[in-house]
């Protein structure tokens, strides 16, 4: 299996998971906040046609993750999973309309509860963030290979770091640095909500869930959602090396222009 963004950060997120096993490779798109000609675009820059994009699933219908959701899956006809919260949130907004759940594309996601798409196993877990029912996941190949996504994500729970610890690779939210936000020129009501126990992850928090991951299985790892004004990419790069660097577990930050491009890893690196 292999991963790219296509960009990460408030203006916009999307993931792309590709598994090669049998007779078509499974490309699954998780989260999609760009426009469609944009997304397009960017599926241009990873090589992935759009109408192969096989499906695409939705974390929580903040607009840096579902903007384009509804418009992809309509002109290329994927399906696109989601929690029932997330699914009646983007009704609410008139992202979608009832008919489309009759239209066969529409399949709604449990948020404990495995689901499979075509050679991907998903385990979706809920997250602490200001959303109606949010989700994120573990992409897992049927080789047994496991990626997982955390991002939107107020604080940790015992039941998300237990879900992380099965990940080979993980993408990670580290999305503010705390005296940053409080210097910005946010409102009190914006600092209160990102810096909240149902807003982003921090930096040091970030770090800390890094630090309880003990499990001995995670051989790569992605800084993922940074804010523009509230954090720096050099400060992550310095807090994560001090925590993964002893691990000799390598990372990349990924951005909001240019996301990441493809990361593979190596079958016999996970054996190892
Ligand atoms: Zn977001
Ligand atoms: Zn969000």
């Amino acid at each position: 299996m292999r991963f790219a963004s296509l960009g990460s950060g408030s203006e916009g997120n999307s993931w792309l998971f590709e598994c090669k096993l049998g007779n078509a490779p499974t490309r699954l798109m998780v989260d999609c906040g760009f426009a469609v000609k944009e997304t397009v675009s960017r599926l241009e820059r990873v090589g992935v046609p759009p109408a192969q994009v096989d499906a695409i699933v939705v974390t929580h219908e903040h607009g840096d993750h579902i903007s384009g959701v509804f418009k992809f899956s309509r002109k290329f006809g994927t399906p696109v999973y989601l929690t029932h919260g997330t699914w009646r949130a983007a009704l609410r907004s008139k992202l979608t309309d009832i008919e489309y759940l009759h239209s066969g594309r529409v399949v709604l996601i449990e948020s404990h509860s495995p689901f499979q798409i075509k050679h991907l196993k998903l385990h979706p877990f809920p997250v602490p963030h200001d959303a109606a029912e949010p989700v994120q996941l573990l992409i897992e190949s049927l080789s047994g290979f496991i990626a997982g996504i955390l991002t939107d994500c107020g604080s940790a729970t015992p039941h998300l770091v237990g879900m992380l610890n099965r990940a080979h690779a993980l993408i990670l939210e580290s999305n503010h640095c705390p005296e940053m936000l409080s210097n910005s020129p946010y409102p009190p009501s914006l600092k209160k909500r990102v810096g909240g126990d149902y807003g982003h992850l921090s930096n040091q928090v970030a770090c800390e869930i890094l630090r309880s991951l003990n499990s001995g299985n995670l051989k790569f790892v992605v800084a993922a959602h940074l804010s523009k004004t509230t954090n720096c990419p050099d400060v992550v790069q310095s807090m994560w090396n001090a925590v993964l660097q002893p691990r000799g577990i390598p990372f990349e930050i990924a951005c909001q222009a240019e996301g990441v491009d493809w990361v593979t890893l190596d079958p016999a690196q996970l054996a190892a």
